[in-house]
């Protein structure tokens, strides 16, 4: 199978929001009056962000999934996106499912394929995704912008703190897999869906325009994300750990409840501290692409509003302040040393394939 052979049967799907697709040297998009394009590209490499072997549905799901989170983290539409891939080999067994796993994740969100780029090389895979927000700038927005995309930008001091759905579970699969912790395997089904699927929060993102005041997906762990709605808003934040806890799905879900998950799991790994282990997969777990954001307190009923319109929970996890820096306090107030920072790929310990 030669390459354009492989791009008409695999990566040529209907695109009829598009002036033109995938063909010629261009694809063309017609631009709505009052739009602005939301760009992001996001790039999977095997062996650093997934083992060779990962099922190609899966990855299919995934590589796109990365992409839309980005997108909802800016309350943008997705319209489109372009594919990149180094393959090496055109193998039709891999293919068939990758291709599925990916159109199937595009057309429930209307995005279109409308173009790429194909080569033989070790496995890679980079998707740039292309969405639409309105360009009127938002009333509250400071310092003004003409957008209303949600920024990292725009928290205020005083604005609540939260995080949809739960964290986590994707990094606590990770090290279930990597044989570092045991899990009861309905548990580690579950939490391995979070690895392997995650649910792009779109629908969330554009329910959160003119509610938000900063927003930005949890790709890297907490610590690590929601840092850079402080660095951007040039604030700080107050974190509550008991809060934080509940947010792991495999330890609320866990049989016997979240004492017995700390008992043994946790303490397996640091009988000093039974919840670090919980602690470390909500804050520097990464791979959850939830969404973390901050909204004035006068916004809470709009929030569980758009919570319930886009059928996506959220939970109120801290307050933004003043002094710069994430400041983690247990129920008593007491303050809390972070049990590790967020996965960094240059740093001495980015060592995952996740
Ligand atoms: P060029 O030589 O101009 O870079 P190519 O010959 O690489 O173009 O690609 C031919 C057409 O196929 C282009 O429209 C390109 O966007 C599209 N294409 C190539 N690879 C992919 C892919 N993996 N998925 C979707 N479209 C692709
Ligand atoms: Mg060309």
């Amino acid at each position: 199978m030669g390459e354009f052979d492989l791009i008409r049967r695999f990566f040529i799907w209907p695109t009829p929001q598009a002036v033109l697709g995938v063909g010629d040297d261009c694809a063309l998009l017609q631009s709505a009056p009052g739009m602005q394009l939301a760009i992001s590209t996001d790039m999977l490499v095997s062996g650093r962000h997934f083992f060779a072997d990962t099922d190609p549905q899966g990855l299919g799901h995934k590589c796109l999934a990365v992409n839309l989170s980005d997108l909802a983290a800016c309350g943008a539409r997705p319209v489109a996106f372009t594919l990149a891939l180094a393959l090496p080999e055109a193998n039709p067994a891999w293919l068939e499912p990758f291709a599925q796993g990916l159109l199937a994740l595009a057309d429930a969100h209307g995005c279109e394929l409308i173009g790429g780029d194909t080569t033989r090389g070790p496995l890679n895979i980079c998707i740039t995704v292309l969405g639409e927000v309105p360009a009127q700038s938002l009333a509250a927005r400071k310092p003004p912008l003409p957008t209303s995309a949600l920024l990292r930008s725009g928290a205020q001091a005083g604005d609540d703190v939260y995080v949809s759905g739960t964290l986590g579970d994707a990094a606590l699969a990770l090290q279930a897999l990597q044989g570092r912790v045991t899990l009861p395997t309905e548990v580690l089904a579950q939490a391995r869906q979070r690895l392997e699927r995650p649910s792009p929060r779109v629908a969330l993102g554009l329910a959160l325009r003119n509610i938000a005041s900063a927003c930005a997906d949890v790709s890297d762990g907490l610590t690590g994300d929601l840092g850079h709605i402080l660095e951007r808003s040039g604030l700080g934040a107050q974190v509550d750990t008991e809060g934080l806890l509940q947010l792991l799905a495999a330890r609320q879900g866990f049989p016997g409840g979240g004492a017995q998950f700390d008992q043994q799991v946790g303490a397996a790994l640091d009988p000093q501290q039974p919840e670090g282990l919980a602690l470390r997969c909500v804050l520097a777990g990464g791979d959850d692409y939830e969404l973390v954001f901050c909204a004035d307190p006068t916004q809470r009923a709009a929030v569980q509003a758009a919570a319930t319109r886009s059928g996506t929970p959220v939970t109120r996890i801290g307050t933004m302040q003043a002094a710069p820096g994430l400041r983690l306090v247990d129920g008593l107030g007491c303050t809390v040393a972070p049990p590790c920072a967020s996965f960094d790929h240059f740093s001495a310990s980015g060592s995952r394939p996740a």
